[in-house]
């Protein structure tokens, strides 16, 4: 059994930045799947623009198609607020033998420490840092000890564990982000090309970041 990719975030709206770096992973990784896991009510970063049932259907439009993608919607139908340990945890207890890897963003991963029972992840998964333009990887405090301890640049490793270890993965720096896509998209600009067409057309039905008008 080859390991899981789990990659959570708010996907306000999902774009190339997210997939590229899931597709990259999936392949370079030899993952058996990336689940897009979109989280419901997210602890540190306030309200979301879209609700999650758009965003659901963002994440599901985006996703289709390509082999080895899947989507999750535990976090969306568990209410309350949305912490990747019981994510995790509930995956663990589904499939107790199989290798599980948490991918996040360098940016996601320097703010780590800060996340519910962060330090019980490595316990359940591994964690896979993608790179982002702009960001380094930390070298003193928590989560450069957690590199020094847990670290490793060998694929294998991620696949003779279940859990346990940290791999920093460079995929195509691709500057997209979802704060700037939903400014473009208030200002009436188009987000074309940022995304694939299918999510577009969801943002342009749904309206979901047209500006208010006061
Ligand atoms: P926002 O601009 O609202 O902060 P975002 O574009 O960072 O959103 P999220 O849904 O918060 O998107 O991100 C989910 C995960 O994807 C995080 O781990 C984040 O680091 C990662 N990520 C986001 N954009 C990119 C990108 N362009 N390249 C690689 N990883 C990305």
């Amino acid at each position: 059994m080859r390991p899981v990719g789990v990659f959570g975030g708010t996907f306000d709206p999902i774009h190339y930045g997210h997939l590229r770096s899931a597709f990259e992973m999936l392949q370079a990784l030899r993952f058996e799947e990336v689940c897009f896991m979109p989280c419901g009510d997210p602890p540190h970063r306030g309200k979301t623009y879209a609700n999650a049932e758009q965003r659901l259907r963002m994440v599901e439009v985006a996703t289709s198609g390509q082999d080895g993608f899947i989507v999750d919607d535990r976090e969306l139908r568990r209410g309350g607020p949305s912490y990747t340990i019981d994510s995790l945890l509930g995956l663990r207890e589904e499939s107790p033998d199989r290798a599980l890897g948490l991918i996040v963003g360098m940016d996601a991963f320097l703010g780590l420490p800060a996340w519910h029972r962060w330090n019980e992840i490595l316990d359940v998964a591994h964690i896979v840092v993608a790179h982002r333009p702009g960001w380094k990887a930390p070298d003193i405090g928590p989560l450069g000890d957690l590199i020094t301890n847990f670290g490793t640049h060998r694929v294998d490793d991620l696949h003779s564990a279940t859990h346990g270890r940290i791999h920093i993965h460079a995929v195509t720096q691709l500057e997209i982000s979802s704060t700037e896509i939903r400014d473009l998209v208030a200002a009436g600009r188009d987000p074309r090309f940022l995304m694939p067409d299918a999510v577009r057309d969801e943002i342009e039905n749904s309206g979901c970041y047209a500006r208010e008008i006061l």
